[in-house]
């Protein structure tokens, strides 16, 4: 258990009731309060990184996950999204071409979907009188042809550039 430093209350430290945050301690909802929507996604998305992986990003994970928020305009949130669908729905491994960040993107169009279909059921459930235990599978996975990836890496460029330096 930790204690908020805001309002006092006792919750357990489990990333959800409660958490720390830069060595202070939070309630989720005191937390949520304290800082601005993004500082709280962001972190989110770095505690979710660590509940997948048990361990913290190394700084190429942090930079590619930074890289997809300010380049490509990804929000933090769907960070998070992606990295549950890929990992923990698809259980995959972590891609050793790609890196456990580098191949978010090529998912991103297939856990759209499936949040869909999540928030579909979810939907459904609503007229359903306390419904019980709800299973949703993953799509079947078959891997695209490879050519498909290639064209989706070209947009995607994780080496940094040095944009000042040809100019000189
Ligand atoms: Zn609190």
């Amino acid at each position: 258990m930790i204690q908020c430093c805001i309002c006092g209350k006792k919750v357990e430290n489990d990333n959800v009731q409660g958490l720390k945050y830069k060595r202070k301690n939070y309630c989720y909802e005191c937390f949520c309060n304290e800082f601005n929507p993004v500082e709280v996604d962001k972190h989110f998305a770095y505690l979710k990184f660590q509940d997948i992986f048990n361990r913290v990003p190394t700084s190429a994970e942090w930079t590619q996950m930074t890289k997809l928020v300010n380049e490509h305009k990804w929000e933090w949130n769907k960070i998070e999204l992606i990295l549950e669908y890929v990992y923990l729905i698809e259980q995959r491994e972590i891609d050793e071409e790609y890196g456990a960040i580098g191949i978010l993107p090529f998912y991103e169009a297939k856990a759209r979907k499936f949040y869909d279909t999540l928030d579909e059921v979810y939907n459904t459930l609503d007229n359903v009188e306390e419904p019980q235990k709800v299973t949703v599978y993953a799509t079947n996975y078959t891997h695209k042809k490879p050519v498909e990836l290639k064209s989706i890496d070209q947009l995607i460029d994780w080496e940094e550039e040095d944009d000042e330096d040809w100019q000189e």
